[in-house]
């Protein structure tokens, strides 16, 4: 059988550390960086007084030393200084009012507002008003996701994507017992619970060797599969459903419709949009979202995307920065030599509509605005901080993109050989981070049962 699907992407929950104060009865009250908890000891039965804990919810999951709750720690800490509220413009305080009162219900212009913000009393404030959130909302749970890029192969000739059918890249295809052998040391050596199956559109896996793969996963290993395999029929999805996968990951791309037909010839948004609303419909756990900074695509057009997110209802976002391709029609190559400059420095970018552009330090600054207004108009949405942020910042961008709301990260298990090529945008960061991985994922029934629970209650 031969596999197009060219992603397989995975999650599970960060631990929080916390030290026991005391033990009653097999529960234990943890102190965390954040809070005092009751803790379930019945997993980790050997912890004592004084001992540092991992925990998710409120079970204890493995005793660990000193030092590694400390490194853990470090990972979300937050290094913001308070601002001067005297300083914020009114405006900008009222929407804080706003959002802080619990109504998340912001207007197009507020939205605009906040995009448009600039300085970094400003910018800090921002992101930490929508970290703060985050914490009182979801805590410091952040989830692991993994992706498994399985083929490059896509029919497509989207005008922005490094895999366009058009492109010169030497393409790739994971047979089937490749993809299921890394799902299964993915899950099984690992830890993670959840498999993202994603592909570019590449019809030489018919409907059922996709369904096929699917239901050989589920038989092998205890996992949740996400898919995001494009656009196929409903009926597809429907089958892929019943057969076993529990999410999809489907970005509309942009909310501007006319951009969209620019960017995806003859494709058509009011398509792509009818399908997420089928799969929603069917009972998918479905990620979607857009790309941010396009060329051309205004503020308005983001403020546009948030509305669209919210309005679709969907537990997850999928968004991320638009990054150049190399060979691409969208690709300028005098730009692509000054993309090397990681460090942002807010007062430096000017983010007008009309001046934007494939500056890394404007990409970076608007993403992370973009997060944190997604969060104000989404409490409890699950944020990811896609591999594209990374790519912007490779030192600290996924620790930016928490901090400023973000509640879930993405690590990339596709077999190195196959990795390099699917080169989407340029300079993809692929670290893995193995600190994280080291938190985030634990094995054993309890993990799998929160994330179930979680999945249920999200939808
Ligand atoms: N074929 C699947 C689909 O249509 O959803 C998934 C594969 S596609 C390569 C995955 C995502 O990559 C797209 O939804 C798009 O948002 C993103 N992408 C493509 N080119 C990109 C670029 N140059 N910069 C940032 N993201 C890009």
């Amino acid at each position: 059988m031969i596999l197009t699907l060219n992603l397989l992407f995975v999650l599970m929950c960060l631990t929080i550390p916390g030290k026991i104060e005391s033990i009653e009865k097999g529960i234990a009250t943890v102190i965390s960086a954040r809070e005092r908890a009751q803790i379930d000891l019945s997993l980790v039965f050997e912890a004592q007084v004084g001992d540092w804990i991992l925990y998710a919810t409120n079970r204890a999951v493995k005793v660990i030393s000193e030092e590694d709750a400390k490194e853990i720690i470090s990972l979300l800490e937050d290094k913001y200084h308070p601002v001067d509220v005297s300083k914020l413009p009114l405006q900008f305080k009222k929407i804080i009012f706003k959002v802080r009162s619990g109504n998340s219900d912001l207007t197009k212009d507020e939205i605009l507002y906040l995009l448009s913000l600039k300085g970094p009393n400003n910018l800090e404030t921002l992101f930490a008003e929508a970290n703060t959130l985050r914490k009182e909302r979801i805590k410091d749970f952040i989830c692991i996701h993994g992706i498994i890029e399985f083929s490059n192969y896509c029919k497509n000739s989207c005008l922005y994507c490094g895999i366009r059918k058009e492109n010169k890249v030497p393409r790739y295809r994971l047979n089937s017992k490749e993809i299921i052998d890394t799902a299964y040391d993915a899950v099984e050596n690992e830890g993670y619970k959840l498999l993202v199956l994603q592909s570019g559109e590449d019809d030489s896996y018919s409907d059922a060797d996709l369904i096929d793969l699917i239901v050989k996963i589920k038989q092998k290993m205890k996992v949740f599969v996400f898919i995001s395999v494009g656009e196929r029929s409903e009926k597809f999805y429907q089958e892929a459903y019943e057969a076993g996968a529990t999410g999809s990951l489907i970005r509309f791309e942009t909310s501007n419709s006319e951009l969209y037909t620019k960017f995806r010839p003859k494709k058509y948004l009011k398509d792509r949009v009818k399908l997420i609303k089928a799969m929603i419909k069917m009972g998918y756990y479905v990620a979607s979202g857009n790309m941010v900074g396009l060329p051309g695509q205004s503020l308005e057009d983001i403020a546009d995307d948030l509305l669209m997110i919210k309005s679709l209802g969907v537990p997850m976002i999928s968004a991320g920065p638009y990054i150049e391709a190399k060979g691409t029609p969208l690709a300028n190559p005098k730009k692509q030599e000054t993309r090397n400059n990681h460090t942002l420095n807010p007062e430096s970018c000017d983010l007008s509509p009309e001046s934007y552009d494939l500056n890394p330090k404007s990409q970076l600054e608007l993403m992370l605005k973009f997060i944190a207004v997604a969060r104000f108009m989404m409490p409890d949405v699950k944020i990811p901080v896609t591999t594209a942020l990374e790519t912007l910042d490779p030192e600290n961008g996924r620790h930016r993109g928490l901090l400023a709301g973000a509640n879930a990260l993405m690590f990339n298990l596709t077999p190195e050989k196959f990795a390099k090529n699917y080169s989407i945008y340029d300079n993809k960061y692929r670290e893995r981070e193995k600190v994280w991985q080291k938190y985030g994922l634990f094995k054993g029934e309890e993990s799998w049962e929160m994330l179930e629970e979680k999945l249920m209650l999200d939808k």
